[in-house]
């Protein structure tokens, strides 16, 4: 069925997610530029449906179990097996996600932006097509300025058999609990679900091709945190070489799933479950991108200059699908920016987001909090003689009332890099109890460009773990 008419915007946003969302509305609620939304799956995106927020109330969840096991030696009573109904968590967690995807669509509706839900790809330069999601064919949208702000998704490694196991998606699915997982991958991801899945008495088995995890992060964050991982109980198989086939043994859920992981080394293990976290794909499928003739570059990200402009005039990308910081603030940010940028007054012709110094944290057990440039990127920069380190490992005073051996899992550490004569501050790195609500203050002093000294005439607040970062030596 051929399209009828094509409909005029002033912005047509590619992506209801975290940077399609924050664009259109800077677009649309403050300088009332008539504005689409296209989303092809749920409002919010990754963030809100597969991503930040179910993952933190999962984190939330395993958080409570790991305080209950230190409650005990509070002096608490409380049983070793305490029953947990995790589908009445995954519940609970489904119905706050769809408060927050009617929140999303209130907020455009609120701010004359309009929303249609379907598949979009170009049809020419600037008009898209969308295949409605309602089934009830196409319809043909143009505008001088389009945003790709489609995200990405989960790659599933080409294994014969991979297909039998999930991803970061499917574990958001899942209602009852492996008794038993694999989890392949040594990010974010893995990291962070691994840690969960363990703090809630799952069998967790991490297979990592390096020695350590999170090999992106400071040495000092991957050596402590892969060593704390492996004391709390998760089996790390190091350096792995990498699975030759899966086999599906039983299908089912929970404990009735039963798969076999072959490896390239001839070794084997059964797990009720398989979670691959091996990194993620820029989101292009569809959308037709040679018809306007964006350039990709090698990994299939939208190439883009400093300004989110694509190497086509009048389309902009932001946010994972161009794969720079793929963290939501820095999509929301980006969007905003861009909005600002391209309808708002002159003297924002130029805003853009400054891509230095973004604060990170991993939701682990503990977390972990970073900003700036790693050990290793310092000396690289600055040379080995301009560059000083400060870092103290301890444990929490939350902890003092655990027998040693359990005291001992639970480190904090914290490093800071300071660079020239100044020592100002250019890396960051913390890990223990707290360290994620600890970071953003930290963030705005690294920001601003702080020196030892700054960090060191702020008084310490006491007792806290944050003092350290005031007082090191
Ligand atoms: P998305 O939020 O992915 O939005 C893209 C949207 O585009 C999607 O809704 C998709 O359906 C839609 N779309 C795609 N193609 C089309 C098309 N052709 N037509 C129409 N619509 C289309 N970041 C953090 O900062 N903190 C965290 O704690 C955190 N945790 C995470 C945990 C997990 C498990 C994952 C996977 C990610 C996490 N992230 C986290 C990363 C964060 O979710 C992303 O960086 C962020 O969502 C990217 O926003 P975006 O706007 O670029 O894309
Ligand atoms: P990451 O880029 O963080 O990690 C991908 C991992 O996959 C790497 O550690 C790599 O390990 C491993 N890997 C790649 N291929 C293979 C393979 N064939 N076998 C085994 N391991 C493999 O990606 P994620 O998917 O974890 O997360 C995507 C992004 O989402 C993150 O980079 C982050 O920006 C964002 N995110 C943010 C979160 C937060 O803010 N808290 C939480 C979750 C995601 P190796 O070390 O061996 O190279």
């Amino acid at each position: 069925m051929a399209p009828v008419e094509t409909q005029q915007y002033d912005y047509i946003v590619l992506g209801g997610g975290s940077g399609g969302s924050g664009s259109a509305r800077r677009a649309a609620g403050w300088y009332g530029k008539k504005t689409l939304i296209v989303e092809s799956g749920r409002s919010g995106g990754t963030c809100v449906n597969v991503g930040c927020v179910p993952k933190k109330m999962t984190w939330n969840f395993a958080t409570i179990n790991e305080m209950l096991h230190i409650g005990k030696s509070y002096g608490y009573d409380i049983p070793d097996n305490i029953a947990m109904d995790y589908t009445h968590f995954k519940n609970t967690r489904d119905a706050v996600i769809k408060r927050l995807n009617g929140a999303y669509e209130r907020n455009w509706n609120r701010e004359g932006i309009d929303l249609v839900q379907g598949r979009a790809g170009f049809v020419e330069p600037q008009t898209i097509e969308v295949k409605l999601a309602d089934g009830s064919g196409s319809a043909r949208y143009t505008a001088p300025h389009i945003l790709l702000a489609t995200g990405g998704r989960p790659n599933i490694p080409s294994v014969p058999g991979a297909e039998h196991g999930i991803t970061s998606d499917g574990f958001f699915e899942m209602e009852d609990l492996p008794p038993k997982i694999a989890v392949v991958g040594a990010g974010y991801i893995a990291v962070e679900l691994a840690g969960v899945l363990n703090a809630i008495n799952v069998e967790t088995h991490m297979f990592i091709r390096g020695d350590n995890f999170l090999r992106k992060f400071d040495p000092m964050i991957q050596k402590t945190m892969t060593d704390r991982y492996e004391a709390s109980g998760v089996k790390l198989h190091r350096n792995h070489s990498g699975f030759k086939e899966v086999q599906l043994i039983r299908d089912g859920k929970g404990k009735d799933k039963l798969i076999k992981l072959i490896g390239h080394d001839g070794s084997e293990i059964e797990v009720n479950e398989l979670l691959w976290a091996v990194g993620r794909a820029p989101e292009i499928e569809d959308l037709n991108l040679n018809i306007p003739g964006v350039k990709l570059n090698a990994g299939g990200h939208v190439v883009v200059d400093e300004y989110q402009n694509t190497s086509v005039e009048g389309v902009y990308a932001l946010g994972d699908v161009t794969g720079q910081a793929e963290l939501t603030p820095v999509a929301i940010a980006a969007g905003r920016q861009l909005g600002s940028r391209l309808f708002g007054p002159p003297e924002l012709k130029s805003s853009k987001l400054s891509y230095e110094n973004i604060p990170t944290v991993v939701f682990s057990h503990p977390e972990v909090g970073c900003v700036g440039l790693t050990e290793p990127e310092a000396r690289e920069r600055y040379g080995d003689d301009k560059i000083k380190i400060y870092h103290t490992k301890f444990t929490a005073m939350f902890y003092d009332v655990m027998p040693a051996e359990e005291k001992a899992k639970n480190p904090t550490e914290m490093k800071i890099i300071c660079a020239g004569p100044q020592e100002k501050v250019v890396g960051l790195h913390i890990l223990g109890l707290g360290v994620g609500e600890m970071l953003q203050g930290f963030g705005v002093a690294v920001k601003m460009g702080a020196t030892k000294q700054d960090f060191d005439s702020c008084v310490a607040i006491h007792p806290t773990s944050a003092e350290e970062l005031v007082t090191m030596r």
